[in-house]
Order: structure tokens, then C-alpha cells, then sequence
């Protein structure tokens, strides 16, 4: 390393769930010095990151968050905010450690969409390593609330599954979390943390913005951030998130050249999927005003439900289950009843149809990007359909005798809205993100004229740059995607490491 020249062989932009990973497994060779320019600081000592109890308070803190607003909305609510952490350890420093492993089937079809290598079987030894690096573990199964909706679900047929393993049926299944006492286990502390006791071949250079990567003869040679230019001699791997990396490579002048030109960037590759295909879980809240107090849980958030809602074969939404009421208050949330003692049930989209955009809204890296995720916009309108039999799914469950002492009424969207038209506009209104937006550079084989990274995560038409995070999901996965993230910063080490043997 020289660091004085700021040269490195290998530049990491973004210290995130995919990039700390990566940036740990590549140093592992005390042969090679790596460089990870992070965004944020590392918030090492900051309680109010490592406690998993203090997560939902962290999110659309400016301190924690770069909190980015979306464009207008067709036909959801405009008003939702994507959280993106910025800070060491990335969103898994401030999500809800819900740790699930990608279902087979959904790894499969990334190998069926071009990403050869990622099918199930090629993954399993990465996800087998990161469960154990991340100390992955199921919830504590003791609060009463949770062990009711687990027998109303079986009472109406839902088996008790173990998606930890990879069981992935209709059914109810505790989570697992990747926490340790309370404390969460981000890919900060995973692989990072003392950051004091790094080996000197690892360089973090934190609180550092990145602007552009710069590319000479078709090569990618450097990074320039606001606090000067590191160079790389081998390779530079963005790993900066499915909204941050596309804004990256298109202020670096790849990306689609007419909207490019629009803004006076050079083209420097025209690559029309940067920022195309933004796909994101969307759900909606079901409300009950409580009897009782829910039991002792870590954080709130203890069940997941997998339904075939529209009996096609296959579960096509996901439920998270929370013990109190909507957990957003923020615009328009702060319209739904707020009861003290109250539970959830949300479903969200698992293979949302919808898609979306990112686009530069000028060629100055201080502004932040139009994120345009065109909720509800599939022709034909199955997001929507899936959140009506998701909230009708929900009244059915609150039939059941295992939850008769636990509810007054139902407080959102209430028993007077009934119709589709009526349940749809309430979930579109009352629609937020869960916080998956990805594949906004989509890994695919070189006859798809949308993929941005081959199987290898290496960019089209450009040497020695490769991308490794969110964005370079082929498809979104059916379920929490932050361990499914984490693999590829896992297996992205050994790519770059095989092809510069
Ligand atoms: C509130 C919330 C709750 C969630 N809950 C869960 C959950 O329980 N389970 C689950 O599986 N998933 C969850 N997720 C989603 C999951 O955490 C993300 O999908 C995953 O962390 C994305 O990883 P990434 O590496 O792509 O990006 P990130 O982890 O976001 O990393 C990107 C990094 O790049 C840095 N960066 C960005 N731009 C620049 C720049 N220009 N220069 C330098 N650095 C830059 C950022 O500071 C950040 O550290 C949640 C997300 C949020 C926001």
C-alpha cells in the first residue's frame, strides 16, 4: 500500500451489508491493500446503533440516515421515505436484523435469469458462512402474542415452518436475527469492529463521498471523492446500494447516454439498465386495538407468514407481525388510529410486478437522485390485488378462537371498508416501503440488453470494475434480502480473487 500516493490495489466505495464483507475477505490476503471509502462514520461506541431495540428511532434520523424522498406517485403514497444508513456497516447497521436465507427456488431463477454460479447450490456455502460470521439465531419463541397468532395460523391451515433452514411453504415461521445479547451484529461488527485492530492492509477512510469513478481507455482507474482521489491498480468495486451506485456510475458517465446527455455528463459507456428495473417490497398495515400486553419480545417484530393468496402454488406475500401499531409515524401514517396496546399485520408484495427508476437529477453528486419506484404500476394491477387478499387474509386470521381475547376491534383500514376498490385505495395510500429497493444494476448474461454486471459483477465495457451489493440482484428476492446481500459481498471477494490469481 501507499497510502501517501493513495494507491491501493483494490478500491471499496461504500462500507455497507455487501461492501464491510467484501473489503474483510479481499484484506484477508495481507498481500493486497484495500481501501474502503465509507460515507459515514463507523458510530462504533453509539448505543443507539448496536441496540436492535433502538433500530425503528434510527430511521430518518439525518444523523444515521441519508432519508431520501421519492418522486411523485401514480398510484401510491408519494409521501414514504427509503431510509439508506450512512454509516459503517451501511443499512445493516439500522435495519430490523430480521436474517432470512434466500428460498432456493428464488436463487435458482436468478440462474435461470442469466446469473450463472448464483443458483441455490452455488450460494448455500456462503450463506452457511455468513449465518455464522453474522451469529444468525431464532427469536426467543415467549411472547404470548406471537404463540397466539402461531395457533390461529395453524388453526386455518398455516403450517408452523422454519425458513432459518430454508422452508419456505405456506406457513408461519419464527424469524431469525442476526443479534447477539441485544447488540445487532451489522457487517460493522461482524467483520470490522475494533476497527483499532485492523490489519494494516485494510485502510477504512471513513466520512468520504464519493463523485465519480474515473475511467481512462476503457479502464477504471480511480475514485474522486470530496476529500481527493484514490487510485486503484487492480480493480474498484462500488458497493454503495441499489440507489447510491447507479447515481455513482452515472455521474462517472455510464449509464443510458440520452439521459446522460440531458445533464451534461460524458458518456463514457452507454449502459441503458443503470438505474432501470427498481424493484421494492411495498406493504400495508392491518390494525387491531389489543386486550393485553403482547410478552416479552427483542424488538417487536417476532413472526413472518408466507401466503399463497392467490393460489398459484407458491407463497406471493410475506407478513411481518408486529406488537404494536404501525411503527411509521410519518406522513400519512399519522392518520391511522394509534391505540396504546395494539398489534399489526403487514403483507408486503414478495415478487413485486411493479418497476422502477433512479435518475440523476443533476450532474452535481451533492443532490440527491430522483428515486421513482412506480409503485402499483403493473398493467395488471397484481401488486395491488395481492395487498387487498393480504388485509382479507388478515380478518380471516382475526376469526380464529386463539386470537378472540386479544382483540377489541380492528382499528385500520376498519370494518366499514370492504369492497376491492375500497381496501385497494386504502393500501395504496397507506403503502410503505419495507426497505428492499435492488436491482437497479442487474447482473445478467451478456444477450440481455438490460444487464449491467455479468455473473462475475464485472460492468459491461469497462475494465477493472465490478459492483457488489443490492443492486445487481437479477430479481428481488421474496424476502428480507439483507443476508442474501451479504453473500454476494461474499462471494464477490472470491470472484475478484479468482480472476486476479
Ligand atoms: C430501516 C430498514 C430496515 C431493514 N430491515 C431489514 C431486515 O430486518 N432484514 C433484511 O434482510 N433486510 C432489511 N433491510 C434491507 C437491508 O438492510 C438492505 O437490503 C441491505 O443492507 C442493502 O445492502 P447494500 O450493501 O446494498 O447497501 P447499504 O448497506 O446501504 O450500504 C451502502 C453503503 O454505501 C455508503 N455510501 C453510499 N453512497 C456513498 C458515496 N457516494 N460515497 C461513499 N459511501 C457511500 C453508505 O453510507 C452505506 O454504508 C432494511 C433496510 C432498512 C433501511
Amino acid at each position: 500500500m501507499n497510502s501517501a500516493k493513495n494507491t491501493f490495489d483494490y478500491v471499496i466505495v461504500g462500507g455497507g451489508s455487501a461492501g464491510a464483507t467484501l473489503a474483510k475477505r479481499l484484506a484477508n490476503d495481507p498481500e493486497v491493500s484495500v481501501c474502503l471509502i465509507e460515507g459515514g462514520p463507523a458510530n462504533e461506541n453509539d448505543p443507539k446503533v448496536l441496540m436492535l431495540n433502538e433500530s425503528l428511532g434510527l430511521v430518518g434520523d439525518p444523523k444515521y440516515d441519508y432519508d431520501y424522498g421519492i418522486a411523485p406517485q401514480e398510484r401510491g403514497n408519494s409521501l414514504l421515505r427509503l431510509s439508506r444508513a450512512k454509516m459503517l456497516g451501511g443499512c445493516s447497521a439500522h435495519n430490523d436484523c430480521w436474517a432470512l436465507r434466500a428460498p432456493d427456488a428464488d436463487m435458482d431463477r436468478w440462474s435461470e435469469l442469466g446469473a450463472e454460479g448464483w443458483d441455490a447450490a452455488s450460494v448455500a456455502p456462503y450463506f452457511d458462512q455468513i449465518f455464522e460470521d453474522l451469529r444468525v439465531h431464532p427469536v426467543t419463541k415467549g411472547a404470548e402474542l406471537s404463540n397466539a397468532w402461531i395457533a390461529a395460523a395453524n388453526e386455518q391451515g398455516f403450517e408452523t415452518i422454519d425458513n432459518t433452514q430454508g422452508d419456505y411453504r405456506q406457513g408461519i415461521s419464527w424469524v431469525s436475527l442476526n443479534e447477539d445479547s441485544g447488540v445487532r451484529v451489522s457487517t460493522a461488527v461482524a467483520y470490522l469492529f475494533p476497527t483499532s485492530k485492523l490489519p494494516p492492509n485494510l485502510y477504512l477512510q471513513l466520512e468520504t463521498l464519493a463523485h465519480r469513478v474515473v475511467v481512462e481507455d476503457g479502464r477504471a482507474v480511480a475514485v474522486e471523492t470530496n476529500k481527493g482521489r484514490f487510485e486503484a491498480t487492480r480493480e474498484i468495486i462500488l458497493s454503495t446500494g441499489a440507489i447510491d451506485t447507479p447515481k455513482l456510475l452515472m455521474l462517472s458517465g455510464i449509464g443510458p447516454a440520452e439521459h446522460l446527455k440531458q445533464h451534461d455528463v460524458e458518456v463514457v459507456q452507454d449502459l441503458p439498465g443503470v438505474g432501470a428495473n427498481l424493484s421494492d417490497h411495498i406493504e400495508t398495515p392491518v390494525i387491531w386495538e389489543s386486550t393485553k400486553e403482547p410478552g416479552d419480545s427483542i424488538n417487536g417484530l417476532d413472526l413472518g407468514l408466507y401466503a399463497d393468496v392467490l393460489q398459484e402454488g407458491d407463497f406471493s406475500i410475506q407478513v411481518t407481525i408486529g406488537h404494536f401499531t404501525y411503527w411509521l409515524h410519518s406522513e400519512p401514517f399519522n392518520e391511522l388510529p394509534n391505540p396504546p396496546l395494539a398489534f399489526t399485520f403487514a403483507p408486503n408484495v414478495a415478487r413485486p410486478a411493479s418497476k422502477g427508476t433512479i435518475r440523476l437529477a443533476s450532474a452535481d453528486p451533492k443532490d440527491k437522485p430522483i428515486v421513482d419506484p412506480r409503485y402499483f404500476t403493473d398493467e395488471e394491477g397484481r401488486d395491488e390485488r395481492l395487498l387487498v387478499e393480504g388485509i382479507r387474509l388478515a380478518r380471516e386470521l382475526a376469526k380464529s378462537e386463539a386470537l378472540k381475547d386479544w382483540i377489541v376491534q380492528e382499528v385500520a383500514p376498519g370494518p366499514e371498508l370492504q369492497t376491492d376498490e375500497e381496501l385497494g385505495a386504502y393500501a395504496r395510500r397507506y403503502s410503505n416501503t419495507v426497505y428492499h429497493p435492488s436491482a437497479t444494476c442487474k447482473m445478467g448474461s451478456l444477450n440481455d440488453p438490460d444487464a449491467v454486471v455479468d455473473p462475475r459483477l464485472r460492468v459491461r465495457g469497462v475494465e477493472g470494475l465490478r459492483i457488489a451489493d443490492a443492486s445487481v440482484f437479477p430479481e428481488l428476492v421474496r424476502v428480507n434480502p439483507n443476508m442474501t446481500v451479504v453473500m454476494i459481498g461474499a462471494k464477490a471477494a472470491d470472484l475478484i480473487k479468482e480472476d486476479n490469481s
